[in-house]
């Protein structure tokens, strides 16, 4: 097990992971709130989690890992509204396409992806024993956390309440605050509203409350990493900590971890600007999913990060440096000797690729630890020094590091299995022209058999060969 260091947004410094158990990382990442589809943005967050997740398996510990689905807050309900259709059947559709997202970026699926319409009674316990002890007050049918109650409040922040106190006072709004600062943990039904039973009349649970009952629930009272995009440290994460440790009286979380946040051409990702993509949108315009995990992970995660369609050109052209050697290597003839100085390659590699992650998730020096293999193992194929079982020994090298990676083997990715194959085609028709041309029908009339084996259809016209599959 390699100990990794890891960026704490709460004391804002790196310390060495040391989880409750040794051994074992217990992770919580806020997940969407299901009201439309994710963007790009809200996808690098996610891809962050999956980084993290993967990164600290390979170092050796057992993950288990959160992330919860928000489908009920004040977005869900106006949608769910509007459309004219319940709750359930308004984010259902916006589940399963998250999740598609998911799999189309070899996001791997979390232990537990728990909704918060699912967990109403565990908020309620734990609103209840907020109250019972003098942190939560009711007011009118909503209950509300007592900032002032807590003198640890601002301690992820570095929000200051008595700063905040007197600054200008804003107008309490609509739900009978004793504190401008207070915030909702149980709203009253307003008319027209899904609503659950509650001590305090009918409602619903606030934001905050959601992810803190959910992940004590799964995670324990105190767990290892809590983490999501910067714009979560304050108002949620804050007041997830201020709810959960006043409610235990214990550390609710030891390590948070935010990623920065995606950006496009420079701006702000945002509807009026119209440069607000969801993956579809990028799927639509031909960009390719394996580019963008590459573009996403090769930007270290407290940096921002700057999405343009020439970036995802340059992931793309990175990803064909790895798939040249893999296809040079599988041409080259194995002769003599296993190769000293690949095996030496195949050590540094190793080494140099969970040193990189274990230094606060540092892709970019995994990364150089991966080129400088691919540059060792062309010049071995080059100088003919690919020994009896290298190439699979290079392989299983390739494949480890993909283990974190995930983007690596073009055969894991459909549509670039279809575009490789599509050049394939092209050339095996290219072939056949030339062989016709030479009236080497017998040559020509293999390749239309093999083409026809794999599902091929050819159709001759006067424009040339057409093919498509059958
Ligand atoms: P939401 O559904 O708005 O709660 O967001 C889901 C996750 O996406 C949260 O962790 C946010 O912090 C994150 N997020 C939102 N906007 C961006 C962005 N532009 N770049 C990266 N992450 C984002
Ligand atoms: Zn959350």
């Amino acid at each position: 097990m390699t100990e990794p260091t890891l960026f704490n947004t709460l004391g804002r410094k790196l310390e060495p992971f040391r989880p409750l158990v040794p051994g074992e990382a217990r992770v919580y990442i806020c997940g969407p709130t299901v009201y439309n589809e994710v963007h790009i943005g809200n996808l690098r967050t996610f891809l962050f989690g999956d980084l993290l997740r993967r990164s600290l398996r390979h170092l050796g510990y057992k993950v288990t890992q959160v992330m919860n689905l928000t489908d009920v807050d004040d977005k869900t309900i106006l949608g769910a509204h509007k459309a004219g259709v319940s709750l359930a059947e308004y984010t259902e559709p916006f589940i399963r396409s998250f999740l598609r997202d998911l799999d189309t970026l070899h996001m791997e699926r979390v232990e537990h992806f728990p909704r918060a319409t699912e967990h109403i009674p565990e908020m309620i316990a734990l609103i209840q024993t907020l109250i019972d002890k003098g942190h939560a007050y009711e007011t009118d049918g909503s209950v509300f956390f007592k900032i002032a109650s807590d003198p640890h409040y601002g301690c992820l922040s570095g929000f200051d309440l008595d700063q905040a106190r007197r600054g200008e006072r804003v107008a309490s709004d609509d739900y009978g605050k004793e504190d401008v600062r207070d915030f909702g943990l149980w709203k009253a039904v307003k008319p027209g509203e899904p609503s659950w039973p509650s001590p305090w009349g009918p409602g619903r649970p606030g934001w905050h409350i959601e992810c803190s009952a959910m992940s004590m629930k799964i995670l324990g009272e105190t767990f290892d990493v809590h983490c999501g995009g910067v714009d979560l440290i304050f108002p949620h994460h804050e007041n997830e900590i201020a709810q959960s440790e006043s409610a235990t009286g214990k550390p609710f979380v030891r390590t948070w971890l935010h990623a920065e946040h995606l950006i496009v051409d420079g701006q702000k990702m945002s509807k009026s600007l119209g440069n607000q993509y969801t993956l579809a949108d990028l799927l639509a315009r031909g960009c390719s999913p394996r580019a963008l995990r590459y573009l996403f992970l090769s930007v270290h995660y407290r940096q921002k990060l700057n999405f343009t369609f020439e970036s995802l050109d340059g992931a793309a052209g990175a990803l064909r440096r790895v798939d040249e050697m893999r296809f040079r290597l599988q041409h080259a003839e194995e002769q003599g000797e296993p190769d000293a100085r690949l095996a030496e390659a195949g050590e540094r590699l190793r080494h140099d690729f969970a040193a990189g992650l274990a230094d606060d998730l540092n892709f970019a020096l995994a990364l150089a630890a991966l080129f400088a293999y691919v540059k060792e193992v062309n010049v071995a194929v080059e100088e003919k020094r690919i020994g009896e079982g290298d190439r699979q020994r290079i392989l299983d090298a390739l494949k480890d590091v993909d283990q974190v990676l995930g983007v690596l083997d073009p055969a894991d990715w459909p549509t670039g299995q279809a575009e490789d194959d599509a050049a394939e085609i092209e050339q095996l028709i290219a072939d056949r022209n030339a062989a016709r041309k030479n009236r080497d029908f017998a040559t020509s009339d293999r390749i239309r058999d093999e083409l026809t084996a794999r599902g091929i259809v050819l159709e001759d016209t006067p424009q040339g060969t057409r093919w498509k599959r059958r």
